[in-house]
């Protein structure tokens, strides 16, 4: 990992310079913050379920056509993805309330929402990511009116894929945030979904209990961390039914 040129360290993933002209490693860190940083920890092998998670969905959201930042995996931490440009926006899109939306507007958590919210949140540390409106977005010009109509409408096509994929898999996607990028091709310039999918940027309940199976067991203190990120890549299937045994050798999702 010290060969490379790192161009960047977040609080969970550390990226480097890729291969070839265009293209990062992104690294996949145990490291995980809550609370705009006040709270730190580890969680135990949390970089490698996450490499792997989000490996899965970007491949099957693909699959639908949805363009996104991914290459290939390269190992067991990092993945190869093409450079973009972030968009300095958090996308945040909501079915059940929970989190933020119950606190600043008095919705009981697990209420589930009349329909699907979009929220857009600014990607700014020092503020605490402060919710913004797209008047602000395109007024400041963090993004163009086009470029949000994009960044909505393919918002709403990962919600009603991921919610079906979840389901299958007796999983309620609460709520999850999401982040795009500026592809330069050339000439020519697309959006695509960047950053990572997977149990730290979404709120995951298991559809029988209830029961947390995301960020949310570090944020509150709920315990069984690991084993909530180990669950949920059993259900995927990226870890074999017998779980966290398993994992030890981590072989299973190499
Ligand atoms: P809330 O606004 O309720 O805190 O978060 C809504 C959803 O977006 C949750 O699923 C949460 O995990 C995700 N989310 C919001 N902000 C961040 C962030 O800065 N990083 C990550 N990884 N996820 C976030």
């Amino acid at each position: 990992m010290n060969r490379r040129k790192q161009i960047y360290e977040g609080k969970a993933k550390v990226l480097f310079q890729g291969p070839e002209p265009g293209t990062i490693v992104q690294y996949f860190k145990d490291d995980a913050t809550a609370f705009n940083n006040k709270k730190k920890g580890t969680i135990s092998g949390k970089g490698v379920l996450n490499n792997r998670i989000s490996e899965l969905i970007m491949v099957r959201l693909q699959g639908i056509g949805i363009p996104t930042h991914f290459i290939k995996r390269l190992n067991m931490r990092e993945q190869l993805v093409r450079e973009v440009e972030i968009v300095p926006i958090e996308v945040i899109i909501r079915n059940v309330a929970a989190g933020t939306l119950s606190k600043r507007l008095g919705i009981e958590e697990g209420k589930p929402l009349p329909r699907s919210i979009v929220e857009f949140c600014l990607k700014n540390d020092e503020l605490g990511d402060p919710v913004v409106s797209e008047e602000h977005i395109t007024a400041f010009g963090w993004a163009t009116h086009q470029e949000l109509d994009e960044i909505v409408n393919m918002s709403l096509r990962i919600n009603d894929f991921l919610c079906g994929m979840f389901v299958s898999i007796g999983i309620r996607l609460v709520d999850f945030k999401l982040e795009f990028g500026r592809w330069y091709d050339g000439e020519e310039m697309r959006i695509v979904l960047a950053d990572e999918i997977s149990p730290d940027s979404c709120r995951l309940w298991d559809i029988q209990t209830d029961e947390k199976l995301d960020k949310d067991r570090f944020r509150r203190d709920l315990g069984k961390v690991e084993e909530a990120y180990q669950e949920v890549a059993r259900r995927l299937g990226i870890l074999p039914e017998s779980g966290p045994a398993d994992h030890q050798g981590t072989k299973a999702i190499q």
